[in-house]
Order: C-alpha cells, then sequence, then structure tokens
C-alpha cells in the first residue's frame, strides 16, 4: 500500500447523483415507498459511481466517507455519539434517528439547520453540552471504505475535524468539550488504522475564519495528541473557503502529515507558508481547482501558484480548493447552453480532469495544457450599461430625508397603525407547479398559462381583500424561484438543465450562471402588479428581489468585481422600481435575504462587502419619487453586526423574522438607532402550526412596547409558498385580528 499522498485529489464530490437519484430515493423511503434495504442499495450504487469515475479520471487519491444521507456534519454527529437524548429516547432504528434528527419527528424537531460558512449549502447545527456523552462510531467510515475496497480502490475518509465540529455545534460551551472529544476521535482513527485505511481527511474549514489565539492554540494541541498516537493512518488536515492565518504555523508545530490550502478564496495562504519555515517532510495540498464556482481554471496561473508552492514544500498535491459538493455534477449533460459559454464552465466531473492535469503539469510541465481559452464573447459585453454606471454618482444612491418621505407615504397612502400585509408569496400549489411543467413541457401555451395564473392573482386579492389585509400582493405564483425568475428575463444569464447542487438534505437548487453585463430587456414584474391593482382599491405591494440576493443565490463571474455586477443588476431593478412607480404602484418591495448570508467569514473584509452590497441596494430603490414607499425583507433575525447596514439601506419599511426570537430584534434595531417602519413576523410560517390570535397579540404588545405603533407592520416571518392555503387563511385571519386587537388598545 502506498502511504505517499498522490498528486491529485478533491476534498469531497457531489453525492446528490448525476439526477437527483439520491434525492429521489431518500425522499421515496420517507413516504414508505422503498424501504431501507432499497434505500441502501440505491446509495452503495451512487457511492460506487463517483468511486469509479474518480479513478477513470486517473485521480491519484480518492476520498471516501463524502457520502451522506442528509449531511455530512450529521454524520460526523453520529460517528462521535453526538446523538441528543432526546432522539435516542424514541426509541427509533439508527437510519431514522438519524432521519429524526435531520427532520425532527411529531414530537421532537429536527436539529436546527444553518449555513456551511459562506455557500447555500445547510448543516444541521449538532448539540453539545457538558452531559453529552462521546463514544466512537467508526461504522460509516469503515463502510465506505470497505466499499470501495472491494472495487479495488484505497480511499482516503473524510470528517469533519474535531475543533470544527464543536465550533459549529451549538449548546453550553461545546468547545471545552474538545479534549473529551480528541479522545473519540483517537478511537475512530485506531479503528480506521486497524482496517488498513493509510490517510484520513479532517475538515478544519472553521479556520478560515476569525479564530482567537485560545481556539488556534486548542487546535493546535488537538493534533498534536492525534498526531502522538501510535497506531494510526497518516493525517491530512483540510482548510477551506479563506486564509487560515495563525492556525497555519499552529498545524506545523504538530506531526500531521499533509496540510490542505484554500488557494483560491485564500491567495494570502501563499504568503503566509512561504513565511512559516520549514515544512518538514509534509505534503501540502494545493486547492488550486475552485471548488465553489463552475468556471474553468485559468491552469498556467495555477501551474504558477503550484509550483511556488512546490518550491516551498518536499511534497505537493493538486486539490479543489474545498469539496465539489458546491457545484453541478456534470458539465457534459448540458446541451443547450451556449457554446461561448460551454466552453469556459467546468462542473464537478470537469474540474476533476482539471485537478488531474494540473498534477502532472507539476510533475511533468505545462507542455499538456490546454490552449487558454479566447476572451469572452463580445454580446457578452452590454456598452450602454457600463456607460451608465460609469456616469453614476453618489446622488444615484440616495433618497429624500426619511422622516418626511415617511409622512408624505402615509398622506398618500391613508393606512391605519399597525398596518397588516404579508411578505409576497401565496401557496404554491399542485396546481400552480403543475401548469408551469406543462408550459415547460409545450402541452400548454403561453396564453393558457397566463390565464391561469391571473386566476390565482385574483383568487389571491379578493382572499386578502375578504381577510381585510391592508397593503395586498399579487402572490407570486408566477414565480419558480425568487431569483431565477429574474434571471431568465435578464441578459446576462444563463439557466442550466441538470446543474442541480445540494442545498440541504433532499433539496437541491439550480442557480442560474451569471456571465455576462447584466441588463434588463423589458420590464419584468409590471404586469402581474398592475394586473393585481386592477382588482382592488387598496394599494398592492410590487415585488422584486434586491442585487445581493440574485448574486448570493447565482454562480457569478470572477472577470470583474462582485460590486461592479451587483450594480449591474441594480440598475435593472432601478429601472423596474421606476415602471412600477409609473404604472400606479405606490409600495415596492425589494428582498434581501441573503444580506448577511454572504457576509466575508473574516470580520477585515465585511466592511468593503457592506458597503457595496448597501450601496447597490439603494441604487436600486433610490430612483423612484419620495412618495414611494420601499420595503426591503430580511429572513433572519440575528443580525449581529449587520445591524448598522439595515438602516442604512435607508428602506422605509423592513420585515424581518422576530417569531421564535420573541422580538428581541426590536431592541436591537433600536439601540442601532433605527427608527423607520419594521414588520417583526409575528407567525412563524416555518412550521404548519396555526398561530392564535391571543399569540399574536401578545407578540404585538411586546412590540408596541419597543417601537411606536406608526412604525410598526403586522406581517408572518416570511413568504407563504411552502404553506397550504388552509393554515394561510387561518393564520392570517388570526394576524388581521391580532393587529385590530393592539390597535383598539
Ligand atoms: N417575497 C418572497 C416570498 O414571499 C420572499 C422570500 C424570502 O424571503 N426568501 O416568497
Ligand atoms: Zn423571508
Amino acid at each position: 500500500m502506498s502511504t505517499t499522498f498522490g498528486l491529485s485529489t478533491v476534498l469531497g464530490y457531489p453525492r446528490i447523483g448525476g439526477n437527483r437519484e439520491l434525492k429521489r430515493a431518500v425522499e421515496a423511503y420517507w413516504a414508505g415507498t422503498i424501504d431501507e434495504d432499497t434505500l441502501e442499495r440505491t446509495a452503495a450504487t451512487l457511492r460506487a459511481d463517483v468511486w469509479q469515475t474518480l479513478r477513470n479520471a486517473r485521480l491519484a487519491a480518492i476520498p471516501s466517507n463524502t457520502f451522506s444521507y442528509y449531511d455530512h456534519v450529521l454524520d460526523t454527529a453520529v460517528a462521535v455519539g453526538a446523538t441528543p437524548t432526546r432522539f435516542t429516547a424514541l426509541g427509533l432504528s439508527k437510519l431514522d434517528t438519524y432521519f429524526a434528527m435531520a427532520r425532527g419527528v411529531d414530537a421532537e424537531p429536527a436539529l436546527e439547520l444553518t449555513k456551511w460558512f459562506g455557500t447555500n449549502y445547510h448543516y444541521l447545527v449538532p448539540e453539545i453540552g457538558p452531559d453529552t456523552v462521546f463514544a466512537a462510531d467508526p461504522a460509516k467510515a469503515l463502510r465506505e471504505h470497505a466499499e470501495a475496497r472491494a472495487l479495488g480502490l484505497e480511499t482516503r475518509p473524510v470528517l469533519v475535524g474535531p475543533a470544527t465540529f464543536l465550533l459549529l455545534a451549538k449548546g453550553d460551551d461545546p468547545f471545552a468539550r474538545l479534549d473529551d472529544l480528541v479522545g473519540v476521535y483517537a478511537e475512530i482513527l485506531a479503528a480506521l488504522a486497524d482496517a488498513g485505511v493509510s490517510w484520513v481527511q479532517l475538515d478544519e474549514p472553521a479556520y478560515a475564519t476569525d479564530r482567537g489565539p485560545d481556539e488556534i492554540d486548542a487546535l493546535r494541541r488537538a493534533y498534536a495528541r492525534l498526531g502522538a498516537l501510535r497506531a494510526r493512518p497518516k493525517l491530512f488536515v483540510a482548510t477551506y473557503f479563506g486564509e487560515i492565518g495563525d492556525a497555519l504555523p499552529a498545524l506545523l508545530d504538530t506531526p500531521v502529515e499533509a496540510i490542505g490550502l484554500d488557494l483560491v478564496a485564500g491567495p494570502g495562504n501563499l504568503d503566509r507558508l512561504a513565511a512559516a519555515g520549514p515544512l518538514g517532510g509534509r505534503t501540502i495540498v494545493a486547492g488550486l481547482v475552485d471548488g465553489h464556482n463552475v468556471w474553468r481554471t485559468d491552469l498556467r496561473a495555477a501551474v504558477a501558484a503550484g509550483a511556488v508552492v512546490a518550491g516551498l514544500a518536499d511534497h505537493v498535491a493538486v486539490s479543489t480548493s474545498c469539496s465539489l459538493l458546491h457545484v453541478p455534477v456534470d458539465l457534459s449533460v448540458e446541451t443547450r447552453l451556449d457554446p461561448g459559454l460551454h466552453e469556459r464552465l467546468a462542473f464537478a466531473r470537469q474540474k476533476v480532469d482539471e485537478v488531474v492535469l494540473l498534477g502532472r503539469a507539476l510533475r511533468d510541465g505545462t507542455a499538456h495544457l490546454p490552449a487558454p481559452l479566447p476572451p469572452p464573447p463580445a454580446a457578452w459585453r452590454h456598452d450602454e450599461v457600463r456607460a451608465r454606471l460609469a456616469a453614476l454618482t453618489a446622488a444615484d444612491r440616495r433618497r429624500g430625508d426619511s422622516t418626511a418621505r415617511a409622512a408624505r407615504q402615509q398622506e398618500l397612502l391613508g393606512l391605519p397603525d399597525l398596518p397588516t400585509t404579508t411578505i409576497g408569496s401565496f401557496p404554491q400549489t399542485a396546481e400552480l407547479r403543475g401548469a408551469r411543467a406543462a408550459l415547460a413541457a409545450g402541452t400548454l401555451d403561453d396564453e393558457g398559462y397566463t390565464a391561469l395564473m391571473r386566476a390565482e392573482v385574483r383568487r389571491v386579492v379578493r382572499l386578502q381583500e375578504d381577510l381585510g389585509l391592508d397593503v395586498l400582493v399579487h402572490g407570486e405564483p408566477e414565480r419558480n424561484d425568487m431569483v431565477q425568475y429574474f434571471a431568465e428575463q435578464l441578459s446576462g444569464f444563463a439557466a442550466t438543465e441538470h446543474g442541480w447542487v445540494q442545498s440541504y438534505g433532499s433539496r437541491c437548487v439550480r442557480p442560474p450562471i451569471l456571465h455576462g453585463d447584466v441588463a434588463r430587456r423589458a420590464p419584468m414584474t409590471v404586469g402581474w402588479a398592475t394586473f393585481a391593482q386592477s382588482l382592488t382599491t387598496r394599494p398592492v405591494k410590487g415585488m422584486l428581489t434586491g442585487p445581493v440576493t440574485v448574486l448570493a443565490w447565482s454562480f457569478v463571474r470572477t472577470d470583474q468585481p462582485l460590486a461592479a455586477t451587483a450594480d449591474q443588476v441594480a440598475l435593472a431593478l432601478r429601472d423596474e422600481c421606476r415602471d412600477l412607480e409609473a404604472a400606479g404602484i405606490r409600495v415596492i418591495q425589494v428582498d434581501e435575504p441573503a444580506l448577511r448570508e454572504t457576509l466575508p467569514l473574516r470580520r477585515a473584509a465585511q466592511g468593503a462587502y457592506l458597503d457595496w452590497a448597501v450601496g447597490a441596494f439603494r441604487l436600486a430603490t433610490s430612483g423612484v419619487a419620495d412618495d414611494t414607499q420601499i420595503h426591503t425583507h430580511l429572513c433572519y433575525s440575528e443580525f449581529g453586526d449587520v445591524i448598522t447596514a439595515i438602516d442604512a439601506l435607508d428602506a422605509d419599511v423592513t420585515s424581518i423574522e422576530a417569531s421564535r426570537s420573541k422580538m428581541e430584534v426590536l431592541g436591537d434595531l433600536a439601540a442601532a438607532g433605527y427608527r423607520r417602519g419594521v414588520g417583526p413576523g409575528v407567525w412563524d410560517i416555518h412550521s404548519p402550526r396555526v398561530p392564535s390570535r391571543e399569540e399574536m397579540a401578545e407578540a404585538l404588545r411586546h412590540a408596541v412596547a419597543a417601537v411606536p405603533a406608526r412604525r410598526l407592520w403586522v406581517n408572518p416571518d416570511c413568504g407563504l409558498k411552502t404553506r397550504g392555503y388552509a393554515e394561510v387563511e387561518a393564520s392570517l385571519r388570526h394576524l388581521v385580528a391580532a393587529a385590530a386587537e393592539v390597535r383598539a388598545g
């Protein structure tokens, strides 16, 4: 068995299958239509496919244990015995206990789901406390290793590393349990060594975020201890998503045999490596191929960076910057993409080829590298948009005084105190989805589709009037997705046919690709908004997706700063806002649920990000008169450092999630000097439960204590597209009644 690392590897590979086979299989299992054995057989086939793909690509070092039925952080929790007792107490099978943690059961809510660093992947947050009893359970890692060996492959099992695992956990000081946890990792390593495993990969991406000296020291101690074990596989500590700063010298202080550095998101890692002094006989695994975006690698630049690493380290391997989990599986099945775009893209399968090519280039020279790409097609450039951007001044991101605006808007809209509204979408029923599928399949024509959607808008408007809501919405029936809907209408974007990426569990998304200058061809939402407005005398809120969210949920070009791309999207939205206003729409909501999601991991980079993110929002929304009321919606309540940015958006009204956090956010906003309209959600729409009038009235009384009624709006936490009409009608009826009750005092 070879004990060197190999020239090329990937940190992970998509596990959903080329046709989302895993999604279908686990959903069938949940629905009870297939049994555990059938599910397990599908999973084993998918794993074998991945390994064979990697072997056929001639990848030197192949990972295993990167498969997951739901989430790799949850898998690690199981591997260290960290299943909370509230789940073991259910007495379910091992697999059903796992799914209970992921999805909840009647009696027990699921583990919390949250974003995996700056990506669109969501992991389940381990619950760790002083009472958690860790115990090694290496069964899954052993099984995958054995499966691969049966195919003639020696693989490298991957686990989330102990420090990152605890830093991601919640509970009563989870990190204090590091010593105990490292003991369990030692047992897992011993079991893997017994099975003949030669390398193990432990992922420590948490060290690409700001970490204090104690946490860095803890990392050093953890790997010093694991490194000192007598019988163990060689250790590869993978870091990714950015620069790891002082964690690098800390790791170099330990006996770990390989260290992975992300040289795409963290180019500064190279300087740090150069400054680090002797690297011993270690392998540096250079993350040169972007695992988080879909563009082909500039192979010559990557070889140059790889050569710098080779000059510093005894051994170099080429890798992806992070797991390929974050990109679609295979470009070769995309037959409808423009050839000028297709040739510039690389999905997971193609990125493996790049890694292999780069590994060979480091050894044999660059002669066999393919020719560099031609410049992007001229048609991607939009000179008019560029000229408009170049001519922008600060005045283009400014509206009149916000207090005066509020008074003027109130005069025009004549709303009561505590006005009621919703966040935009109404239930996406099976009929609506069916109509969209029929339109795509060609069995329903445009006219028929529009007629169905209009009937839905009419029904939604009538329902809202009947319920007595004050500011209405059209319900977004025509939107497949709040970003894709706009991407399909703007130039500069392309859609894939099969470019699915796991978002969480069985849920996959198909992000659009933003490749060229963005320009609006024609109004995108005006027809729907004005149709809805024609049905009622109450104000109808226009509904747009903000520039930061459009970028966050797309694969974005890297040939210009994100700020410039965001401003291009903002200009298109600015024109849309103006057209909505000219068509008689007096309230416009621009959603920015991703504002906080894409916040850079390191505090030092956050200010610059917020500057352009806020600037783009203001560019989008400041083209309208002060009479027009701009709303925004943010899907969360913990703002942290972002709180001042919310005020800087200069929206007239901000709606936010608040029902689960008991309106606490209002105090935070007040403390940050926020004096505008605010709609703290009084109904947790993430659950099918219908909240009572009393509990919403109670929440509102809390809110009124923190914010004057004149500035307070009454709305749910988020859009209603995932809910059913029965719950929506009942809940909104209670919501309107709660507002009336509190208004009456
Ligand atoms: N307007 C969107 C909706 O109601 C907002 C969705 C979101 O915040 N993610 O569905
Ligand atoms: Zn939301």
